[in-house]
């Protein structure tokens, strides 16, 4: 049995506060394998404390003494990629080749924002003016559960780079893998107080730093109803917000693609992190005529899937999170099947053999209309959409007839006709013939997936802010 109950504040690990013990439950056993201790509000007003106090010297330090805080941070976070590996496949399911991926990928953008860092111009002319990018000041960040480590290393590399001292806020649902990187921070030895960590519900702890008037920066990933929530609360003190949210990703499958190469990475899409990502693309559009073959090669493709102990190597697809994501899972497959959609692969229930365990089956519905629950919300699982489109730009149409534009995708045999069209998409990154990210590039959504962008140098200039020095 775990433990966790310790927040990370001003450098040191110190007791939380709050009296609301949970169970941490291994997603794939159901079995209760820690618990842990939510931080109070009280904790969360301490933490921005200590963030005030770090501010003012840690935004004058020196761009080489943020490089050499980023190589520590990337060598820490390493160092802890075997503890990062257990936690993010006991406490959230994780299967392994996903998790090592994670536990690699944290580190990462500490590496990638230091070797950034040195060529960018803090200071600029402009007219007769300097112009100043200065940190913006206190930070909070916020992490869902199904991207821990990444999201609070990706928004801890950019405030550190920037020279803001931070809050992070992760989700509740993740105190483990939240107490491994503040293992890993504190290894990493920065100035008290840089970097502080509450683990504990929105409502409080996350309200509490979403409205403390000495942040002054908000960058929040969760989804959209909480993100408009933060966005709110913001606006009293006119806290700088960016909002990385709710995703409902295209594909478009074009009517030249080469199937044998392509769907592999469609799927690959659609499953990824076993459907819990906000990329996961989920509505996959094809041309009618090549329908029935894309049916069968999907059929073929899902049976071959392994859904199971997140342990073996061979498994593709992990338990769910919780039993709640379990039940919105099934939910949405119900919805599916009474809205008149054609079950091809998976359907409602464990799959066979299981009957423990937050297993759902791999699910594709085909015949999908765009005005389906299964086409228009993010379900946030293993189940993908199937839909015929008759022209190329009745795919563009129906991809942007969406809420949301988080990330799409094209898949092609002509690279030039996958751009023409990747620029009518109303999406903040269209992935061409692929589906790994480029770290180094900007990513985040247009309309209800966000505001603003993270990652790479337009990442770290969420951070800061013009300042203007004009001279007589
Ligand atoms: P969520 O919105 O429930 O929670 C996100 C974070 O906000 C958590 O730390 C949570 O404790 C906190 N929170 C909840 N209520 C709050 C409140 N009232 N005030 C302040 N903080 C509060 O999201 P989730 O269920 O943890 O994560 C899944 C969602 O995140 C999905 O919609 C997914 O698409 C989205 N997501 C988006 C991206 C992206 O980059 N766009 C990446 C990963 C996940």
């Amino acid at each position: 049995m775990r433990n966790f109950d310790q927040n990370y504040i001003d450098g040191a690990f110190v007791a939380v506060t709050g009296d609301e013990v949970v169970d941490i439950v291994d997603p794939a056993t159901e079995a209760v394998v820690g618990q842990a201790r939510l931080a109070h509000r009280d904790d969360a007003r301490r933490a921005v404390e200590a963030a005030m106090r770090a501010q003012p010297a840690f935004g004058r330090t020196s761009v080489a003494g943020r490089v050499a805080m980023l190589d520590r941070l990337q060598a820490a976070m390493l160092a802890h990629a075997g503890d990062l590996l257990e936690a993010t496949i006991t406490e959230y399911g994780g299967p392994v080749a996903r998790a090592q991926w994670v536990a690699n990928d944290a580190s990462q953008c500490f590496g990638d924002a230091a070797r950034s860092l040195p060529s960018y111009a803090f200071e600029r002319r402009v007219g007769a003016s300097t112009v100043v990018m200065a940190p913006v000041g206190v930070s909070g960040l916020f992490a869902p559960w199904n991207s821990t480590a990444g999201t609070m290393a990706s928004k801890l590399a950019a405030a550190v780079a920037a020279g803001c001292a931070t809050v992070i806020k992760p989700s509740e649902l993740s105190p483990w893998q939240a107490h491994v990187v503040a293992r890993a921070i504190h290894a990493a030895d920065l100035p008290p107080g840089v970097v502080n960590i509450v683990t504990g519900r929105g409502v409080d702890v996350g309200a509490e730093i979403g409205t403390h008037p000495g942040v002054a920066k908000l960058s929040f990933t969760g989804s959209t109803p909480t993100g408009k929530l933060i966005a709110r609360g913001a606006v009293d003190s006119m806290k700088r917000v960016s909002l990385a949210l709710t995703g409902k990703s295209a594909s478009l499958l074009l009517d030249d693609a080469d199937l044998e190469a392509v769907l592999p990475l469609a799927l690959a899409a659609a499953f990824m992190n076993s459907g819990q990502a906000c990329v996961a693309g989920t509505r996959l559009l094809v041309p009618r005529a090549r329908m029935p073959e894309v049916v069968e090669r999907i059929r073929s493709a899902v049976a071959a899937m392994r859904v199971g102990d997140p342990r073996d190597p061979a498994t593709t697809i992990g338990p769910m999170v919780s039993r709640a994501q379990y039940e919105r899972i099934q939910h949405f497959i119900r919805r599916g099947l009474d809205q008149g959609a054609t079950l091809i692969a998976g359907g409602e229930g464990r799959p066979d053999g299981r009957d423990r365990g937050w297993f759902v089956r791999p699910t594709v519905f085909a015949d999908v209309r765009n005005d389906m629950d299964i086409a228009r919300e993010e379900i946030f699982g293993p189940v993908l959409s199937v839909l015929p489109v008759d022209s190329e730009d009745e795919a563009i149409t129906v991809a942007n007839d969406s809420p949301y534009g988080l990330q799409a995708y094209v898949f092609s045999a002509d690279a030039d006709r996958a751009r023409r069209v990747a620029a009518r998409l109303q999406a903040g990154t269209v992935l061409i013939n692929r589906v790994a990210p480029d770290l180094l590039a900007p990513f985040g959504g247009v309309k209800q997936s966000g505001v603003g962008r993270e990652f790479g140098v337009m990442g770290m200039e969420a951070f800061l802010e013009p300042k203007t020095i004009t001279t007589a």
